[in-house]
């Protein structure tokens, strides 16, 4: 579970250049500016990710004028709650992102120690854009237990991981800002999710039975079940017109998969099997943009998520998705895979 709000220590702190009232420090592998002289190396302090909407409390109404977020529909249908939102943003040419404030704003009894996660006793919750209305459709429950929902870790919590798998060869997929979908048979029965949620397969007029419908995935995915002697789920990114500000500025509606997964056994077919289904069944996959062998900081990771789009060279990429070629279960992430997200793009697009 991503922790929005928790206790860190600055590992280093930076002058930034033409710049005497602020600089950059370090926490986890995020770059945050401060007020010179705020922090200094070794300091623990409370940090709020990116993503983060504080709560309406005097020590952070300075936030106001830049960052207050009113009540809005979110995504699970429900109103979140007004805040000020912390996003990415560029100071004097260094890019900040999270920001940082004194453990006394805790309070009093709250545990200190490194990692712990503040986000509830703080009031902390996640930013989440209102979804336009009618995206996705009517809802049949939540999302199945015999599958694992789509998710990526960001790379700049992930040092020692990152440390750990030194040596081992990943591909690079370019991440696509779009909306998550998931189309499965079980028990013969063929269904398709949302990011979060089962959908109700009589809903024609939803965008994820549309796209079901358009890319013939029951019987895809049964004709390939039937060859391979399991049932699979497909899942992947929607991109297209009314999806995410269509941002690759596409003419039709676009099914770019990213896993493979045998149903019955549960576990993602390793890269090179993925691959082949996918073409297989006629489907397309997510941009590749080649192979590493990890030996990268976070801050080269972050580097490398930045470029232009596959799909579209006006258009930045959001980021990037690092996989090994075998599959790997790690003890702190589950399954190894985790995202960089180009600063520009959020720079960008404001998210
Ligand atoms: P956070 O976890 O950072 O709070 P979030 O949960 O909203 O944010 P996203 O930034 O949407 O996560 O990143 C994870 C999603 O990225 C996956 O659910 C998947 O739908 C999508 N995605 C897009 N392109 C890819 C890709 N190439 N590989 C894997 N997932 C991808
Ligand atoms: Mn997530």
């Amino acid at each position: 579970m991503r922790k929005l709000a928790s206790i860190q220590v600055v590992n280093a702190a930076e002058p930034i250049p033409n710049a005497d009232a602020i600089e950059r420090i370090r926490v986890l592998g995020w770059w945050v500016v401060v007020k010179k002289g705020e922090f200094k190396p070794g300091d623990k302090l409370v940090y709020f990710e990116i993503d983060s909407l504080l709560p309406e409390r005097a020590e952070f109404e300075f936030l106001r004028a830049s960052s207050y977020k009113p009540a809005v529909l979110g995504p699970d249908g429900a109103m979140q709650a007004p805040g000020f939102r912390i996003k990415t943003i560029r100071l004097r040419g260094q890019v900040s992102q999270g920001i940082c404030f004194p453990l006394s704003i805790l309070p009093e009894g709250t545990p200190t120690d490194e990692d712990t996660d503040v986000t509830d006793i703080l009031g902390v919750r996640k930013w989440e854009p209102p979804v336009p209305a009618g995206q996705s459709g009517r809802v049949k429950g939540g999302f199945p237990g015999f599958l694992p929902k789509t998710d990526e870790t960001r790379v700049q919590i992930l040092e020692k991981t990152i440390e750990k798998h030194r040596g081992l060869t990943f591909y690079l997929t370019e991440k696509l800002d779009g909306t998550s979908f998931t189309a499965f048979l079980r028990e013969g029965v063929f269904g398709v999710c949302s990011r979060n949620l089962s959908l109700d397969p009589t809903d024609e007029t939803s965008l994820f039975m549309r796209v079901a419908k358009r890319f013939n995935l029951e019987e895809k995915l049964r004709a390939f079940g039937a060859v391979r002697g399991f049932e699979p789920a497909v899942q992947g990114e929607v991109i297209g017109p009314g999806v995410q500000q269509n941002k690759y500025a596409l003419k039709e509606l676009s099914l770019r998969l990213f896993n493979v997964f045998d149903v019955s056994g549960y576990r993602y077919l390793d890269h090179a099997d993925m691959l082949t289904a996918v073409a297989e069944m006629g489907l397309e996959v997510v941009p590749h943009l080649g192979t590493l062998v990890l030996s990268h900081t976070v801050d080269e990771l972050v580097a490398l998520s930045e470029g232009m789009s596959v799909l579209n060279p006006k258009a930045h990429r959001e980021g990037v998705v690092l996989r090994p070629l075998t599959e790997v279960q790690d003890d702190y992430l589950g399954r190894l895979s985790f995202k960089a997200i180009n600063p520009k793009f959020l720079l960008k697009y404001d998210e």
